[in-house]
């Protein structure tokens, strides 16, 4: 063992698990592909002010979860904590909301990293997969991006999760129903970090999950009985699509997001067999993040799933998803020539893009078979001297135990069309 770990709160993906990791990036994926979403992909760190933009205590949060750096050169950066700022980032940088093609969509996958107090399900490096659809007010692309994710669940296998579902309103209702709520909350029972956080962030004072707290928010005003006609209308056409499409929901008007800049739609999926860290992914919609940031309305609508949660998801329902065998064909030469011979088997084997790896080293044929079947591979393919005498190898079947010779200048074609 090294004397170095991996850094408290992260861990390394390594096989055979690895390969589910893999799986479920491309699982949550293709269905972006499929609807019209291009790939980008932006630095793993950016400027600081990029995510700790202004004050209030939802700058606090994220700031408090950011690693941050100073470079040798003076420039305050942070590695990234969230897809979305990056991603309207470079949008904008590029100037693609220009192109006269609205919305332009877009999705990621990669590492986030966040200064958090680890435990299961909660990390300080982790994977998202993302998508954003930059630029229009449309409910259908709310829709759309919650059917993608639910779609994505599904094909893994999840059945066990849920879609909670809230508006947070706009410039116009929100304000009007965060003075209601800061009336309401004044006339509380509350400790004075809870008083604090009224006058801040009233919203996020719903979400506390202390009995003492939640006792005394059953009479407290909720948005959905003030939203705007607009508002209104909006969520109701993302509720009817939703529902069009088969994907149940379940209305949850105490959904807020930590962050500020999200507006009407906004929406959770939940795993019920993973605890306290039930969020396998979430999002919603950012009317009002491009002007933060300095670029035009750009009114937006995105999501992020952790590919990790999700892999505990699939862990939690016994799932295992039906992977691709790592390797078809294993060769295993006993002898330098043969080894000669097979390399340049397996070599063009690859090339013909079946899936084969060699014995390297000088293992005995025990020791080979060994690793022949650890492999996973169905077949072996088995060169001796004899066989080298005789110009042929021997392909193995490694389930049902059969073996046949096959001509060594047949080897190629003759395992291709077997594994495919
Ligand atoms: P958020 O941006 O916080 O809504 O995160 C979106 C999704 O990323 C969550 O639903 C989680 O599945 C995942 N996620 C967020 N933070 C962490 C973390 N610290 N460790 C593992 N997964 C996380």
């Amino acid at each position: 063992m090294s004397t170095f770990k991996a850094p408290k709160g992260t861990y390394d993906l390594l096989p055979p698990e690895s390969a589910t990791y893999l799986a479920v990036r491309e699982a949550i994926a293709a269905p972006l592909r499929r609807s019209g979403y291009g790939y980008v992909e932006t630095p793993g760190f950016e400027n600081v002010e990029l995510f700790a933009r202004g004050v209030g205590e939802s700058t606090d949060i994220v700031t408090k979860e950011m690693y941050t750096l100073t470079t040798k050169g003076g420039s305050e950066l942070a590695l990234r904590p969230e897809g979305t700022a990056s991603v309207l980032r470079a949008a904008l940088e590029a100037n693609l909301h220009k192109a006269g093609n609205l919305p332009v969509k877009l999705w990621y996958s990669g590492s986030y990293y966040r200064y958090e107090r680890p435990q299961k399900g909660r990390y300080r490096h982790f994977s998202q997969v993302g998508a954003e659809a930059i630029g229009a007010e449309d409910p259908s692309l709310d829709a759309e991006l919650i059917i993608l994710a639910h779609d994505a669940y599904r094909s893994l296998g999840l059945r066990n999760f849920r879609l909670l579902l809230n508006s947070l309103g706009d410039r116009t209702c929100r304000p009007v129903y965060r003075a209601a709520l800061q009336e309401f909350l004044r006339g509380l029972d509350l400790d004075d970090d809870t008083r604090a956080r009224i006058e801040i962030n009233p919203l996020r004072v719903l979400d506390d999950k202390r009995d003492s707290v939640q006792r005394q928010l059953k009479d407290a005003p909720m948005m959905r009985d003030h939203l705007c006609e607009e508002c209104k209308a909006f969520h109701e056409e993302v509720r009817t699509l939703l529902t069009a499409a088969g994907v149940a929901f379940e209305d949850d008007p105490r959904l807020v997001r930590g962050l500020d800049y999200y507006t009407r739609t906004t929406f959770e999926f939940v795993h019920d067999g993973l605890g306290s860290q039930s969020a396998v992914g979430g999002g919603g919609r950012y009317d009002g993040l491009s002007e933060m940031i300095g670029g035009p309305p750009l009114p937006s609508v995105g999501w992020a799933l952790g590919v990790d949660r999700t892999v505990l998801a699939l862990e939690a329902e016994g799932v295992r998803l039906e992977l691709p065998p790592t390797t078809e064909v294993f060769a295993v030469p006993l002898g330098d020539e043969a080894r000669h011979r097979l390399f340049a088997l397996v070599t063009a084997l690859r090339r013909e893009g079946v899936a084969a790896d060699l014995s390297y080293g000088s293992k005995g044929m025990k020791n080979a078979m060994k690793s022949a079947n650890r492999s996973g591979a169905r077949f072996a393919l088995l060169l001796g001297d004899r066989d080298l005498a005789e110009g042929v190898a021997q392909l193995k079947d490694l389930e049902s135990g059969e073996q046949k010779s096959v001509a060594l200048d047949r080897v190629v074609a003759e395992v291709t069309a077997t594994v495919r």
